[in-house]
């Protein structure tokens, strides 16, 4: 798979804390460029399906009870908790096709 570049800005984007290294020390957060590109989503696309965790369920969970609150998060960079929304969009896109067979 290929890796993302990682940024210069050594700010972790989800905790804030001080990111000397590849991963935050304090989160686990990947300090990357956010930009994906399409090879990088289908890749991703099908380790979601094969590969649930919490993060799938905390997802759904603020999107039900707090709408507006994952995109808010999301876009403010606190990505390590959530579910990437096109990953979430193409995910709910598979599951409703296998539903109405
Ligand atoms: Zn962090």
């Amino acid at each position: 798979m290929k890796t993302q570049h990682l940024r210069q800005d050594k700010t972790c984007l989800n905790c804030g804390h001080e990111v000397p290294d590849r991963y935050c020390g304090h989160c686990g957060q990947e300090n990357v460029d956010t930009k994906e590109s399409f090879g990088h989503l289908v890749s991703h696309f099908f380790q979601d399906i094969t590969h649930y965790d919490s993060k799938l369920l905390l997802t759904l969970k603020y999107l039900f009870f707090y709408p507006g609150r994952v995109t808010k998060e999301y876009i403010s960079g606190r990505r390590q908790t959530f579910v990437n929304p096109i990953r979430l969009y193409v995910l709910r896109l598979s599951s409703s096709s296998c539903s109405r067979r």
